[in-house]
């Protein structure tokens, strides 16, 4: 079958691998239907990592289940899915407490499309075929109706957009929000607009130094705040911190209320980012930082979108074809989707009857 493959810092290629089995009777095999670019995907592509050699892209996607194992209890073949990005079992006691980032059974990092994280390949979603090794875990349904192409990011940048502000808005409800974007992590912010302003957020504030980023923002409801990073426009109870700039989480910071709270959903990946503890002490500010728990958000994300209420869709700046990736995903746009053609050459061979099997 053929996979995106990175095969070196600015190269990607379709690369022809073996094509992955049920390997246990919990498992699923699904065929990605359209896949979105993550906002991690180009520091990934660009070497920034080292990688052990050449790796699959793509963890973003809603899929079509072709196979299942035996075992496996309220999913069915031919349903569309969104599939966690990170590997999680479902049955641990991480993974009953809610934290399946951090599933028991698996190393951090076990996620699609991330070997020069994780050090193992899982396979990557722009992919003719996926192996989901705890299908009842890992994917969730996707409602009747919906197009991939809409869905294709809430298996990850979606999720982190909602915890941005989820559990932060449920004890403070109706407050402000500033979210403040710094760097090219752009698309998980402006997810954090549309759920700060789903879950009822009184007004929520968007601060960049990008006019693209900002013009959508303004789109999807946010009152732009166009910044450097430097002088804050004012102090808000809840601050979501997104990007890459050490100026940006400082601005974030700086930009939070007494006893407010920070959240934080960047990565930051010098050894020591500089952190104004006085302050924070001082102010009682609380931050939070740490990675989404996708296969615990997606039961309570998904109903969200099937009523309407998030609407990913419209973060999306660029939708291209199956064959169009490899150039697709060296470019720069805020939010890319792969769609498979239907009826492309390229259907897995346990589709290829148009009858999906049971294994
Ligand atoms: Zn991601
Ligand atoms: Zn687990």
């Amino acid at each position: 079958m053929r996979q995106l493959t990175c095969i070196g810092p600015g190269a990607i290629e379709w690369r022809e691998v073996p094509e992955p089995r049920l390997a246990g009777d919990g498992e699923a095999l699904v065929r990605p239907l359209a896949v979105a670019r993550c906002d991690i995907d180009p520091f990934l592509v660009s070497g920034f990592l080292p990688s052990k050699g050449p790796f699959a892209l793509g963890h973003e996607a809603v899929v079509e289940i072709v196979a299942l194992g035996d075992a496996v209890q309220g999913l069915a073949l031919g349903q569309r899915a969104v599939v966690s990005f990170q590997v999680s079992c479902g049955r641990c006691a991480s993974c009953r407490a809610g934290r399946s980032a951090g599933c028991d059974a698996y190393p951090a990092l076990s996620d699609y499309g991330m070997q020069p994280l994780s050090g193992v390949e899982y396979g990557g979603m722009l992919s003719d075929l996926v192996r989901v090794p705890h299908a009842e875990a890992m994917l969730q349904p996707v409602p009747d109706g919906f197009d991939p192409v809409a869905l294709a990011s809430v298996s990850d940048n979606v999720l982190d957009g909602y915890r941005s502000v989820a559990p932060h808005l449920a004890t403070q409800p109706g407050a402000n929000v500033l979210v403040v974007c710094h760097g090219k992590t752009r698309s998980i912010a402006l997810y954090g607009v549309q759920a700060a302003l789903a879950l009822g957020a009184s007004r929520v504030d968007f601060a960049s130094d990008d006019a693209e980023t900002l013009a959508l923002a303004e789109k999807l409801g946010a009152q732009p705040v166009p910044t450097d990073f430097g002088r804050r426009q004012g102090r808000y109870p809840i601050v979501v911190d997104c990007g890459l700039r050490p100026e940006g989480l400082h601005y974030a910071l700086g930009s939070t209320e007494p006893e407010g709270v920070c959240q934080s959903v960047s990565f930051y990946a010098a050894g020591m980012t500089p952190m104004p503890l006085g302050k924070l002490y001082t102010l009682g500010i609380r931050f939070f930082i740490g990675r989404a728990h996708a296969a615990s958000l997606l039961p309570e994300v998904m109903p969200l979108i099937a009523e309407g209420r998030l609407r990913p869709g419209e973060v999306t700046t660029r939708v291209v074809g199956w064959e169009e990736a490899p150039a697709a995903y060296l470019e720069d746009s805020i939010k890319l989707v792969v769609a498979r053609e239907r009826g492309a050459a390229t259907r897995p061979e346990s589709a290829q009857e148009g009858v999906p099997v049971r294994r």
